[in-house]
């Protein structure tokens, strides 16, 4: 298989370069051409890609990116037979909706979005939650397990999506749980260190508080460490959050914190701070 990757940016270039180390033929493309300066094996254009491979990754920001490439790519691709993996975080609906229209012209679609941040994508250590038909997940495998430390699979087209939704709920919620706790820990002065250590190895462990601490200091690699580069930038955590209220009303499933967190990181990420890392909200809460 030949396979073409677009969307390099913090994820998708890690995951393209973490299939080229594993030996997999791969073309990335990117419609920021400083982001396709990055990358060793990047196509012409995204017609020659769609040329020349019969995979398809996508890496995008938002669904309507999504749907937008796999237009350019349907233009140009064979017309049968060919295999679109998104591992960007999009909505249940629209996947699904690419899904059909993908199967009606008699391609294979799997939905992988992922969980893990940069890091995990240059090291082949995501998580990655599946939707989508048998075959073309076993097409699909060699590809996903080489991005993965962990895959699990959720049934039809658009459940992998479901489950991310809900799995970044949890980590919005918890964001403001760490950022909530540090500004009292703050506020009644104590050492944010120590703090940090305690709930390092205690009850309020989680992988928030170790990989995204929101103070300066404690976790030398972490965002806030480095001027809160991101990392998971705040507005793609105010959209997965988004997307988590839209399929809260769907299944007519309350989620009273989910939605107060959504509410926050759509504010934060509106008033300019989109680009920094989710845990910058830090600033506004502990004022
Ligand atoms: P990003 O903004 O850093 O990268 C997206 C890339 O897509 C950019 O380089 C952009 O130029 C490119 N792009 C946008 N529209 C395009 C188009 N029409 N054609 C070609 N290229 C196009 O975003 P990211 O952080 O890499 O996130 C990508 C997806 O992964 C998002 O859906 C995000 O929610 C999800 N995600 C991100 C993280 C994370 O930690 N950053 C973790 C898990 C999931």
């Amino acid at each position: 298989m030949k396979v073409g990757f677009i969307g390099l940016g913090t994820m998708g270039l890690p995951m393209a370069q973490c299939l080229l180390r594993g030996g997999l033929e791969i073309v990335g493309w990117d419609s920021n051409p400083r982001a396709r300066q990055q990358f060793d094996a990047t196509a012409e254009s995204i017609e020659q890609l769609a040329r020349d491979c019969d995979v398809f990754i996508t890496m995008l920001p938002e669904a309507n990116h999504v749907t937008e490439v796999i237009d350019q790519l349907l233009g140009h691709c064979s017309e049968s037979g060919c295999l679109f993996i998104d591992c960007s975080t999009i909505d249940v609906e629209s996947t699904r909706k690419v899904s059909t229209r993908l199967s009606d012209k008699g391609h294979g679609f799997v939905d992988a979005p992922v969980s893990g941040g940069s890091e995990a994508a240059a090291n082949g250590a995501l998580s990655l939650m599946i939707g989508g038909d048998g075959t073309d997940i076993e097409r699909a495998r060699p590809l996903l397990v080489t991005m993965s430390a962990k895959l699990i699979e959720f049934g039809a087209a658009g459940s992998g999506q479901a489950a991310k939704a809900c799995h970044n709920m949890i980590c919005g919620i918890t964001a403001l749980g760490v950022c909530e706790s540090f500004a009292l820990a703050d506020a009644l002065k104590l050492d944010l260190d120590k703090f940090f250590q305690l709930c390092s190895a205690a009850a309020a462990q989680s992988w928030i508080l170790e990989n995204r601490c929101p103070v300066p200091g404690p976790a030398p690699a972490a965002p806030a460490s480095n001027d809160y580069a991101p990392g998971f930038a705040a507005r793609l955590m105010a959209k997965d959050l988004g997307l988590a209220q839209q399929a809260a009303q769907t299944a007519g499933q309350a989620t009273e914190f989910g939605a107060a967190a959504a509410r926050r990181f759509r504010e934060f990420a509106d008033s300019g701070a989109g680009d920094l890392d989710f845990s910058a909200i830090y600033r506004v809460i502990r004022k």
